[in-house]
């Protein structure tokens, strides 16, 4: 993905801040905040991490909030037939998902290992489950369209255990005025997994 301009003495060098790739002027021209690198003011990026910087920083502005005020959820654990009412959210320092109920159970996000965004009218297991690979193929969750999202499938690993433990979260028709925020919290989730996905890839 690196420029193919050949530098001399004239046609100078930029470095991308993000990925630290040389690039000419042109291609390198972009100037946005990193967030994630502590650069709070613009700086110069390729055109590639320009687009994931911005999403990001779009999304530390308003998902963020909307994932740590949380949202409640109907949460099953593992093959478990008994599903428990929590409140869902993520923590001040963003590190845990943090489940309260009558239980209490913490989840390191660098733990998870893949998201599933259950969208309405479809149920678990068939084709229409959104894994997080479709997800990426521009699969679009809107908080109020057609895509409505009403659960998501986390499976994530327990330190000191090999095993992947599965948790279910659902959406509760009986609790309709939550019902809008849990979509919005669910569309959060989403946009987190694929940036979370994204920076894993680099
Ligand atoms: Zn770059
Ligand atoms: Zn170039």
């Amino acid at each position: 993905m690196q420029c193919d301009t050949k530098f001399d003495f004239i046609t100078r060098k930029h470095h991308c801040r993000r990925c630290g790739k040389c690039f000419c002027d042109k291609c390198c021209s972009k100037k946005v905040p990193l967030p994630r690198m502590c650069f709070v003011d613009p700086v110069r990026q390729c055109a590639e991490c320009a687009l994931i910087s911005q999403k990001e920083t779009e999304f530390y502005d308003k998902q963020l909030k909307v994932l740590m005020n949380g949202a409640t959820f109907f949460v099953t654990l593992g093959t478990s037939d008994k599903s428990e009412l929590m409140v869902c959210r993520l923590s001040n320092n963003q590190r845990y998902l943090v489940l309260d109920g009558d239980s209490h159970y913490e989840i390191e996000i660098v733990q998870i290992s893949t998201v599933q965004i259950l969208t309405e009218g479809f149920t678990p297991g068939e084709k229409d489950t959104h894994t997080y690979t479709s997800l990426l193929e521009s699969q679009h969750i809107t908080e109020g369209g057609n895509t409505r999202a009403i659960g998501m499938i986390l499976q994530y690993k327990v330190p000191g255990s090999e095993e992947l433990t599965q948790m279910k979260f659902t959406a509760s028709e009986d609790f309709s005025s939550n019902k809008k925020l849990s979509a919005s919290w669910l569309a959060a989730m989403h946009k987190a997994t694929k940036l979370l996905y994204e920076s894993r890839d680099q």
